[in-house]
């Protein structure tokens, strides 16, 4: 059976990325063009959306249309964009509700710019006779699909079999809105919910998790998670009250930029037969950051958005005495929450030549401090996929990492005993558990071998998308059985 697949995200790597949303978007489209999907790839056509390798026209019967959101009228057009490799994009050309810096704003019309995109979707499919089993829809910015679909679309023969996925990337972000901009999102009056919720307002992640045929998450953990009043940010018991379960299918790294083997960013390439680039890359990246290297210190380094999520936090007291006596040196990457960035900045003050953080968003400096540290550590109160945790295994750089969502389903703790295991868990969102992380591995880090052998063993790690295609194939087609 051919499935076909019309599948909107808000972001799509390499072409538009705030997050991670845009990489598993971007990652996940190909993949299931390459194993034969019948796709439509539906993506706004923002102002920054790097438009270098692509070849765009305009899609033929799909120019001029018009939609009608509360009294705002707009109009727009599709604009078919090819790509050297890849299923080929559907942009929605709006300029003015996408011709603006930024792929998220603040605006007052914001919730119009993504109410747009779901609309556009699916009149393309009505419109070209396009008769998708699944509609795949990505994180609260599209989580209007579903109820478009029973409200008003489903109606069209084209979508009368067309059954919609929502897949939550994360459950953090959820687009809240005013009530009073119900009557905005082109849907008849009632059908999207207000009673009940915080100060009269709307949630377009909770309408869509309510409304959409099947949900899945980016872990099997945080699957769960997501179910219990701890991690379902207020939405747990809308899945729960779903009555099926949750999909959880872990994300995957894309190899091809992410393998120290070839890595461009990298002046010193290596891999697990040969590790003399990654001592090269150790030494580069204490240059570079103004790190003394010491033999046997443990260099430990971050890459995060500096948010709530990512408990950076909880790093206060947890690294001071290990700087202090020099068993360990720092290197962190971020930007965010201010209070996050002092924390960083105060440590690299506070410790010249052990600890280091640059602020702001650059991507080769995330490469480079992947190969040159000897561990990573993500302390995050939750993650729902995470990807640094997956590159730090496949560049040999052993993850420090708290039991939770994706980073529970792809790091195994090691065991001395066994000399099974890929890193080091630790399960409270405290200081003093992230000190026991941290001393361990500095401890572990003394004994050649031991050390040696978790390297190894995280770099055997595959976590491809080819695995992860595959129990999205197998979804989709529960899913079209059921169209
Ligand atoms: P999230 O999507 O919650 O930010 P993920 O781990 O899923 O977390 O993905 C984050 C991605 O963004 C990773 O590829 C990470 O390396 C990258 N990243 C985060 N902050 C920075 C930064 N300051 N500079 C470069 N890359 C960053």
């Amino acid at each position: 059976m051919v499935i076909r697949c019309c599948f909107v995200t808000a972001e799509l790597a390499p072409l538009v990325k705030a997050g991670g949303l845009a990489d598993a978007a971007g990652a996940l489209a190909g993949a299931l063009h390459s194993r034969g999907v019948d796709l439509r790839v539906f993506v706004p056509m923002y102002a920054e959306l790097d438009r270098s390798t692509l070849s765009l026209e305009p899609e033929p019967g799909l120019a001029d249309l018009e939609l009608s959101l509360g009294r705002h009228r707009y109009r727009y057009s599709f604009v078919r964009a090819r790509r050297a490799a890849g299923p080929d994009l559907l942009l929605v050309d709006c300029p003015e509700l996408y011709g603006r810096p930024g792929v998220y704003g603040d605006a007052e019309d914001e919730h119009h710019r993504f109410a747009l995109l779901c609309h556009a979707a699916l009149e393309a499919c009505v419109r070209t006779g396009f008769a998708p089993q699944v509609v795949h829809c990505h994180d609260w910015h599209t989580a209007l699909l579903p109820t478009l679909l029973r409200q008003r679309y489903g109606r069209a023969p084209e979508l009368a079999g067309a059954r919609s996925l929502l897949t939550v990337h994360n459950l953090g972000y959820q687009g809240w809105l005013p009530a009073s901009v119900a009557s905005e999102l082109g849907l008849p009056e009632g059908a999207v919910e207000t009673a009940g919720l915080a100060a009269d307002r709307i949630n377009l992640l909770r309408q869509g998790l309510r409304d959409a045929d099947a949900v899945s998450t980016v872990s099997p953990t945080y699957a769960k998670e997501i179910c219990s009043p701890e991690l379902g940010m207020g939405l747990d018991e809308v899945l729960r009250a779903r009555g099926d379960e949750v999909a959880g299918i872990l994300n995957g790294v894309d190899y091809s930029t992410w393998d120290p083997a070839t890595d461009p960013h990298l002046p010193h390439r290596f891999s697990a037969a040969d590790l003399s680039g990654k001592a090269r890359m150790r030494a580069a990246l204490c240059d570079l950051l103004g790190l003394q290297d010491a033999p046997g210190r443990l260099l430990i380094g971050i890459v995060s958005r500096l948010v709530w999520q990512k408990g950076v936090d909880l790093l206060e007291g947890a690294l001071e005495e290990p700087l202090a006596d020099g068993r360990i040196a720092f290197a962190a990457l971020g930007a965010g929450e201010p209070a996050n960035e002092a924390l960083l900045e105060s440590l690299a003050r506070r410790f010249p030549g052990r600890a280091a953080f640059r602020r702001g968003y650059n991507e080769r400096l995330a490469h480079w401090i992947e190969a040159g540290a000897d561990a990573f550590l993500m302390p995050s109160r939750y993650e729902p996929c995470g990807l640094n945790q997956m590159y730090s295994l496949r560049y040999g750089t052993v993850p420090l990492v708290r039991r939770t969502g994706g980073l529970a389903d792809s790091v195994r703790h090691f065991d001395p005993a066994t000399g099974e295991g890929t890193g080091i868990v630790f399960n409270d969102a405290d200081p003093a558990a992230v000190r026991w992380a941290v001393e361990t591995a500095a401890a572990w880090h003394q004994d050649h071998s031991l050390w040696s052998r978790i390297v190894a063993n995280g770099m055997r790690e595959d976590f491809s998308w080819d695995r992860a295609v595959e129990e999205y194939l197998q979804l989709y087609r529960q899913i079209a059985e059921r169209a």
